[in-house]
């Protein structure tokens, strides 16, 4: 069974169960488990560019949406390294040594003339086209590494005009304009009762090509991820003698419920699970990647780095094994040179929402923002590098033609960690919901 996106807009008839039971029984603890190692905790982020698509009011001074950055003794030197963000295979290991020897980035003289040029060579390599996500300038003075476990994404009172603003740019700006549905994301509660702005959107979605389609849902279910972390999270109490975080059922049930959203929020959940399955897809398919040899999770301690990858690859194996799989050959399948221009226009939309992620003002939701959008962009770049990641070359003096840098690699693992915990805190709200029948 393929999750196919062919049809209409509820085409993809994936059987939740077995989608919950692999993430929650099988998945979920080993990625998690995974997530913890410091390889994957310290990601570097600018948080500071500024807004560049409107003046943003200011920083909105909500207590819970500070983040804490690290000082740079918290972090490995391994991961501190500056080519180390470059390159993660053999060639990161290769240049590093290089700069160490000849200071400042000169490649090592001992190297034979052919790796010599091939690793100036891919010193240059630059792989901005494929990107469907900006990535930050990792040297600027203004990145700095965050420790995720320390900051975590919940619930922090951002809400209103400004973080509607964002959602409605997200979708009416980037997600291929409706032209004939002015406003088709006005909050719900502005919402005509009868439903009929809503049906008009899914009207005219439904007329859209399969990729439009596809990619709204990608959105949406990212939006439902964000807003089950706040619902799962919540400040259940905050006074001076305690802080209470926990589940907040009627703020799941606002959001998420048929009747109280007129029907849209199971949509928003199936969204989500196609989402799940898109990430999914994305990991079974990188793995080639992360088996080169030459590829190390490196922070400097070879014994634990050497866990790690083992981890890792056994969770990249375990998302192959999975039987449901999306089926992306659906995508991008007409004309040739039609297909080319649309997956240049998704690309463009997508690298556009990414910018937009600089204009949210509450910092932690920034954050966390940031690090879905760039996930979300390396999986796409994944699905749509299938022949370079199979031709990827078995000796490291050939340029490879696919690359990840660690920022991608990190953003990747935890944007899907996002998922897949949302994915489980659906099995925590249908229990609770149930207690309480
Ligand atoms: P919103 O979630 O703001 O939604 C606006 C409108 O969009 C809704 O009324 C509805 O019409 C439509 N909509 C809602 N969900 C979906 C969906 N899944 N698919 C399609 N349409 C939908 N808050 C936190 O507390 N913690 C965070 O970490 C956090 N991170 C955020 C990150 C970003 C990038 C943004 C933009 C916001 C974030 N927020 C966060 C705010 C949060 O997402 C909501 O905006 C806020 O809680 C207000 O919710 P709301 O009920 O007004 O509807």
């Amino acid at each position: 069974c393929f999750c196919q996106v062919t049809g209409n807009l509820d085409d993809c008839a994936c059987d939740v169960e077995t989608i919950d039971h692999f993430n929650n029984d099988q998945l979920f603890p080993k990625l998690q488990n995974l997530l913890e190692s410091d390889y994957f905790r310290f990601y570097k982020v600018n948080l500071n560019k500024p807004c560049p698509f409107w003046t943003s009011s200011s920083h909105c001074g909500l207590r819970h949406c500070a983040v804490k950055p690290c000082s740079p003794n918290e972090v490995p030197e391994g991961i501190r390294s500056p080519s180390h963000n470059k390159y993660s295979a053999d060639a990161n290991k290769q240049l590093e040594e290089c700069e160490k020897e000849q200071h400042l980035g000169a490649v090592d003289v001992s190297l034979s003339d052919e790796t010599r040029e091939a690793l100036l060579d891919w010193s240059k390599y630059d792989d901005e086209a494929e990107r469907f996500c900006v990535v930050d300038d990792e040297a600027s003075p203004d990145s700095q590494y965050v420790d995720l476990l320390l900051n975590p994404e919940r619930f922090t009172g951002y809400k209103g005009p400004e973080a509607w603003q964002i959602w409605n740019s997200i979708y009416e700006e980037n997600c291929f304009k409706p032209y004939t549905v002015k406003r088709p994301l006005l909050p719900d509660s502005f919402r005509s009762s009868s439903g009929g702005e809503a049906r008009k959107f899914y009207s005219w979605l439904d007329g859209q090509c399969v990729e439009k389609r596809a990619f709204y849902r990608l959105v949406s279910g990212l939006h439902a991820s964000i807003n089950i972390h706040l619902s799962a999270r919540y400040l259940l109490d905050d006074n001076w003698f305690q802080r209470e975080w926990g589940h907040n059922v009627t703020e799941f049930r606002q959001r998420f419920d048929s009747e109280l959203t007129a029907g849209e929020g199971p949509k928003r959940l199936r969204n989500l699970y196609f989402l799940y399955l898109i990430e999914l897809r994305a990991l079974a398919k990188v793995l080639p990647f992360f088996q080169q040899p030459s590829f190390h999770l490196y922070t400097g301690r070879p014994e634990e780095d050497k866990k790690h990858k083992e981890q890792l690859l056994q969770i990249l194996q375990l998302a192959r094994s999975f039987p449901l799989h999306f089926d992306e050959r659906s995508l991008f399948a007409g004309d040739e040179k039609e297909a080319a221009k649309l997956k240049e226009d998704i690309r463009l939309a997508f690298l556009n929402i990414s910018k937009i992620m600089d204009c949210v003002d509450c910092f932690k939701c920034r954050l966390w923002g940031k690090l879905q959008t760039q996930g979300l962009g390396t999986v796409l770049k994944i699905l749509f590098s299938e022949r370079q990641i199979e031709a990827l070359p078995m000796s490291s003096n050939q340029r490879p033609s696919f690359q990840l840098s660690r920022q991608e690699i990190v953003s990747l693992f935890n944007a899907f960690g996002r998922i897949s915990t949302s994915v489980r805190e659906l099995k925590n709200f249908r229990s609770m919901l149930a207690e309480e029948r």
